[in-house]
């Protein structure tokens, strides 16, 4: 790790550039073909209704995705170039405190930035591209307006800039950020039902959680856990109720659902 900092301090920007291209290329490919590995897998688990053959624009889309990854961990090179974010080289405790603190502040963030994108003014032209998928599966992680990704990795890196954390707390952070998010679109719930009586696991969001946010845009917005939906009282009444199972009101939701008014909280 430290070979690849040092490595990482010194290198021209092509090089920078060209390497952050091919890990996030990676995380692509690991979350797309993973995801739907385990979408096999728990196929008896539905909890959305099995989606139609990944088409050519969906594949574009999700490229362009990558493309906008890059260039947020791109700019995030930059800035620690620069000295506005910086990062620590300890692993113990406070490493471990770094994931935690990162997971909490972020799950706020995003919940808050997610509900201003459900807003009149966002919606319409930003975040309803994401919500055509209304049968989420791996790839649909992937299907983003650039602008949206854009935002949202902005907002990372003011999180990071603002809390000088450790490089192992980050990486830590960065992985369990990809596989909840490719969780939430598998479109099949790989946890058990025993999963909402087990204390605390019962606050993480699952497949069941954001799967039924891609059927009723009008709940469940957050995105690690289920504290700030809970809170806002954002949640869907049946939640519990549809863990794991396709929600009975599954195809009562037009695709891509939400003319201005309605989306409007
Ligand atoms: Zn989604
Ligand atoms: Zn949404």
């Amino acid at each position: 790790m430290s070979d690849l900092i040092a490595w990482l301090e010194g290198a021209p920007w092509p090089d920078a550039l060209a390497l952050l291209f091919l890990q996030n290329f990676a995380i692509f490919g690991l979350a797309w073909c993973g995801g739907t590995r385990l979408s096999r897998r728990f196929s008896r688990r539905r909890v959305a209704l099995t989606p139609l053959a990944v088409t050519e624009l969906e594949v574009c889309l999700a490229c362009i995705n990558v493309v906008s990854n890059t260039l947020i961990t791109f700019a995030g090179w930059i800035l620690w170039k620069a000295g506005v974010v910086r990062f620590r080289t300890d692993c113990g405790l406070l490493a471990v405190c770094d994931v935690v603190i990162l997971i909490f502040v972020m799950d706020l963030a995003l919940y808050g930035l997610h509900r201003l994108a459900h807003s009149r003014w966002f919606y319409p032209w930003l975040h309803r591209l994401h919500h055509t998928q209304t049968r989420p599966r791996a790839l649909t992680l992937f299907i983003m307006h650039p602008a949206e990704t854009l935002a949202f990795g902005g907002l990372w890196l003011v999180i990071i800039a603002l809390w000088p954390c450790s490089w192992a707390g980050l990486s830590v952070y960065l992985v369990l950020n990809v596989v909840s998010g490719t969780l939430g679109h598998l479109g099949v719930e790989p946890f058990p039902d025993a999963w909402l009586r087990w204390p605390l696991v019962r606050w993480v969001a699952g497949g069941s959680f954001h799967a039924q946010h891609h059927q009723d845009v009008q709940h469940n917005y957050g995105f690690y856990t289920l504290i700030w939906d809970r809170l806002f009282g954002s949640i869907r009444p049946d939640y519990e109720d549809s863990f794991g199972q396709i929600p009975t009101w599954a195809e009562s939701v037009p695709p891509g659902d939400l003319p201005g008014d309605q989306s409007a909280h």
